[in-house]
């Protein structure tokens, strides 16, 4: 598809390199998903930009890493300040990548980035990164010292694209280290505002740099020898090739994959904030969140009333103008992964047969004035679904709801439902919805997943590390524990005693 430059919303996108713009020759263009016309031409980063990109890191890092934390703290929150105050044009320019309505992106996704930031910055202006001391012997004593990596690789999914910047480069800059970031070519615009807010709150040149492009560009920096880490957000099979490469350089990494999460609504739950949850966890940001609860596990008990207010409770799911302040569900990122999930959803009407709730195949009807031509696919609900169905195992990142219904008549219902509930290689996220606390924290416990919810659904404040479980990644991102990934340790034995011991002493 082709615009003229003129007709497109934003100017063209150089990359940023050592505190400056840098052009490329080659380009590629981002889609607005509400209206599938191009946006802004993106400059594609070669071997040589990245290289470049690579070597600023390295030469800025001596100075970065060394600056004490209290004034790498000042200078980081004078980014969370900036990032306040210009949350509505981040939030349009979000809008108009993603295609998620301007009713999340203005209070969910730069304010949640702006909060992790802010959470870092204050955390190492009060000894977050200090390392522990020992007193071994009354002359010996043990303390450790966190170190700074060096220059880390950032690479983003389409879903949350400034928050994922911030997520990564928040901790990453905290702890001294310099970070080159390449964001999801299906959401590049976010990546050069956020390097020129760092520059302009005092983030020294080469400190931050991007480089844009696919997985080509991707693979390039993941492989590159100055590159100490890679922190990586995407699909399981995209982080399985990001971590095997990293692992030939020993890098560290940090892999923030998909998930296929359980919500499990227990037969005591109250059924309006079962259903609340439900939503929450299907129909936000139009189901593209990774720890969305997609199997919705309820009891044959209230299956009924489950389904009813269900129901009654979608026509509050309005697609509409993105702009719009009521509209509260957007078109999907892109035509490829519409049709993807439209593949999903006629595979589990034709071939898993799963009983089809509400919504389908096809587009939503939209308000009249709003673009036809946006990769709309309608919030849909399948139910009676078993967990053999392909709609039940894996992972669709669309609005797509699968009930599964269980027996709870039976006292050993339990152990078969958790049982059910951890059978997914993936283990990113889970929840409980009931009113018997003791059950909960009981049920939580046994399931394999790195982020749970009690009677609740998808908060993911700064101060809570998140991370999946088996397939779903390696480490966490945010809280304390966040930083962690971002630091080496180096661990000191100090004998005062003036001796190292007596094994080779003269007899
Ligand atoms: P993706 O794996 O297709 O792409 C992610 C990023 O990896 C993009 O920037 C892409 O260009 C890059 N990439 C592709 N191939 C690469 C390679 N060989 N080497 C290096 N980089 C490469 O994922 P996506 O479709 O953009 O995002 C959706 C996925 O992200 C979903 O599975 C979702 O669950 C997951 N996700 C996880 C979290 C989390 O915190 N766990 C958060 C958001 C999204």
């Amino acid at each position: 598809m082709s615009s003229p430059q003129g007709q497109m919303k934003y100017e063209q996108q150089p990359l940023f390199i050592g505190g400056q713009r840098h052009k490329t020759t080659n380009t590629f263009q981002t889609i607005d998903p509400a209206c599938n016309t191009p946006l802004a031409d993106i400059c594609q980063a070669d071997k040589a930009s990245i290289h470049a990109a690579v070597e600023a890191g390295k030469n800025a890092f001596p100075s970065w890493s060394a600056t004490p934390p209290m004034e790498r703290s000042r200078i980081l929150l004078r980014a969370v300040k900036l990032l306040r105050e210009r949350n509505d044009e981040l939030a349009t320019i979000e809008t108009h990548d993603t295609g998620k309505p301007f009713t999340e992106t203005s209070t969910v996704d730069v304010v949640t980035g702006a909060d992790v930031l802010e959470y870092y910055a204050n955390l190492i202006a009060s000894g977050g990164l200090n390392g522990e001391t020992t007193q071994l012997r009354p002359d010996a004593w043990m303390y450790t010292t966190k170190a700074p990596l060096g220059v880390c690789a950032g690479i983003g999914a389409w879903n949350y694209p400034i928050q994922i910047a911030l997520w990564k480069s928040a901790p990453c800059l905290a702890a001294g280290n310099c970070m080159v970031y390449k964001p999801s070519e299906f959401t590049p615009l976010h990546a050069l505002k956020l390097a020129e807010i760092y520059m302009k709150a005092g983030v020294p040149p080469g400190v931050f740099n991007v480089v844009q492009g696919a997985g080509d560009v991707g693979a390039l920096l993941t492989s590159h020898p100055g590159i100490a880490k890679v922190s990586f957000t995407g699909q399981v099979s995209t982080g399985a090739k990001v971590a095997s490469s990293a692992a030939s350089g020993m890098k560290y990494v940090t892999m923030e994959l998909g998930g296929k999460s359980p919500c499990i609504i227990l037969p005591d739950a109250n059924v309006e904030d079962a259903v609340d949850g439900a939503m929450m966890a299907n129909f936000f940001s139009t189901g593209q969140v990774c720890t969305n609860g997609t199997r919705v596990f309820v009891p044959e008990s209230i299956l009924p009333a489950f389904e009813k207010r269900l129901l009654e409770k979608m026509v509050h799911v309005r697609p509409g103008d993105v702009m719009d302040p009521s509209t509260n569900f957007g078109p999907l990122v892109s035509e490829v992964h519409s049709q993807k999930v439209q593949k999903y959803i006629a595979h589990g009407i034709e071939i898993d047969k799963a009983k089809l709730l509400y919504g389908g195949l096809g587009k939503p009807t939209l308000p009249p004035g709003v673009s036809p031509n946006g990769f709309w696919v309608r919030p849909t609900i399948f139910t009676n679904c078993t967990d053999t169905m392909l709609i039940a195992r894996e992972e669709i990142f669309g609005p797509v709801m699968c009930i599964l219904p269980y027996p709870a008549h039976h006292p050993s219902y339990l152990s078969s439902l958790i049982r059910r509930a951890n059978d997914t290689s993936m283990g990113l996220a889970a929840g409980v919805f009931t009113r018997d606390i003791d059950l909960a924290h009981k049920v939580v416990a046994q399931l394999q997943a790195g982020i749970t919810w009690v009677n609740t659904w998808g908060e993911s404040p700064a101060e809570m590390p998140v991370g999946g479980w088996k397939m779903s990644g390696l480490g966490v991102e945010n809280g304390r524990r966040g930083l962690e990934g971002w630091v080496r340790n180096k661990s000191t034995l100090v004998e005062m005693g003036g001796t190292v011991g007596t094994v080779f002493a003269k007899l």
